[in-house]
């Protein structure tokens, strides 16, 4: 049997890994250095007219030059972040954020337009709206719920159809988990793509992915990561990842390099290690996430569950989407408390395993208030509009028993003064 048919939690363990290179080093070694030993000059000169693309050494194997171009613990762990996937070709980064920046200027130019999907990430939101507009770039966002026409006609009527050039998309959006239809963003971007001009779908899987969601399956281009939340898992590493085809990720990969972006060799060590938890750890945070949704569901000073478990319940009209592309209810949630920002502090003030720290995906659970911490940067109109109201509070869920999380919540909520209905 191929090791290419094994699953991806059996190539975590070994795959792109060859121990006669290392000693016979069962695991790989941190390569924990800055550049490499050429043998000879004529060596060195065949690799760097590899690296900068030039022709004449189609099918030669490229060597190692220098830690910001390439490196064994980056490369090993690029060949297993793109199987989860099903991408020929990741890029590994030095942070969620450097994955998104470096993408997004390898492919757009001054008086092109994005269209991305509201909400996003803060510092994605940021980045595209003080950055990418200081470069002459137009954004233009849309949110959960409105359909392909209904985009369609916005971008025609607006006069950016044929500047469109890249699509960005997170889904299941933070902190609300609203999803976003990545076959419609797919045929969107075929609609508008010209013969000169491909209009590329990026999706920031960082929620669901790897394990739960595949959006390259779904027509995605590009799938991008924060491998410091579910990848690295531990909450110890700031980390990214991009995933794609070869032509799209060698062009990322040629940004990353002089922009610098690129992962370091400890941390490539310490994602190697996580992935080959990863399943086992996403699985065990789903199975608990969904004993802790159930148990919020009833409680009286809980207004509403925002939870992918309830999709049938809060958005039938996006159920179709959940079937389409996600393959699980992930660790995410969050709730309306009975009261404001007032009950919701008294509740996270109170935690006394549960940790009250913004991030997510790590083995331990963590609580935050979004409109205050996360999403205070959001225009107060646009969070009403997203459901970010004072009285939400998110919940990333960890491998806990999950007895012990909901004890943690229950005995926090006894400690809430939920203010009583008004006498009339
Ligand atoms: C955390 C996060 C990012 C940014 O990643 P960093 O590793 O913090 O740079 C981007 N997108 C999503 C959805 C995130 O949760």
């Amino acid at each position: 049997m191929k090791q290419t048919a094994f699953s991806p939690e059996t190539q975590m363990l070994g795959y792109g890994y060859k121990p006669e290179l290392s000693e016979g080093a069962v695991k790989c070694p941190i390569f924990q250095t800055s550049t490499f030993v050429f043998r000879s000059a004529e060596e060195g000169k065949a690799f760097f007219e590899m690296a900068y693309g030039k022709p004449g050494h189609e099918g030669e194997e490229m060597g190692l030059i220098y830690s910001r171009i390439n490196n064994p613990d980056m490369e090993i762990l690029e060949e297993r972040l793109k199987i989860w996937d099903g991408g020929e070709m990741g890029a590994a980064f030095s942070s969620g954020m450097s994955a998104i920046a470096t993408t997004l200027f390898t492919f757009l130019s001054p008086g092109d337009v994005l269209l991305y999907s509201n909400p996003l990430y803060g510092g994605t939101h940021k980045f595209i709206h003080h950055i990418l507009t200081h470069f002459g770039v137009e954004v233009i966002g849309f949110h959960a719920g409105q359909g392909r026409r209904e985009i369609e006609k916005m971008l025609v009527d607006s006069g950016h159809a044929k500047k469109l050039k890249m699509i960005f998309v997170e889904t299941p959006a933070n902190p609300t988990n609203d999803l976003i239809d990545i076959e419609m963003c797919h045929t969107i971007a075929r609609r508008f793509s010209l013969p000169h001009k491909q209009v590329i779908l990026a999706v920031d899987n960082t929620y669901m992915g790897p394990v739960f969601q595949h959006p390259l399956k779904q027509g995605a281009d590009i799938v991008l990561y924060s491998a410091t939340k579910y990848i690295g898992g531990h909450s110890d590493v700031i980390a990214g990842a991009a995933v794609g085809n070869k032509e799209l990720i060698t062009q990322v990969k040629k940004t990353r390099t002089f922009f610098g972006t690129m992962i370091d060799p400890h941390t490539s060590w310490l994602l190697m290690r996580s992935l080959e938890t990863l399943k086992i750890r996403m699985e065990a945070a789903e199975r608990n996430a969904a004993e802790v949704a159930a148990y919020l569901d009833k409680h009286p000073k809980v207004e509403k569950v925002y939870y992918l478990g309830f999709v049938e319940k809060n958005n039938p009209e996006q159920a179709y989407i959940f079937e389409k592309q996600c393959l699980g209810t992930g660790s995410m949630l969050s709730f309306d408390i009975r009261g404001g920002e007032k009950e919701a502090f008294q509740f996270l003030n109170h935690l006394r395993h549960i940790k009250l720290a913004v991030s997510l995906g790590g083995t331990e659970s963590l609580a935050e208030h979004p409109a205050s911490m996360t999403h205070s940067d959001v225009p107060a109109e646009e969070r009403a509009e997203l459901h970010i109201s004072d009285k939400l509070v998110r919940l990333s869920i960890g491998i806990e028993h999950f007895r012990d999380i909901i004890s943690d919540i229950e005995q926090a909520m006894e400690k809430v003064e939920v203010p009583l209905p008004a006498i009339l």
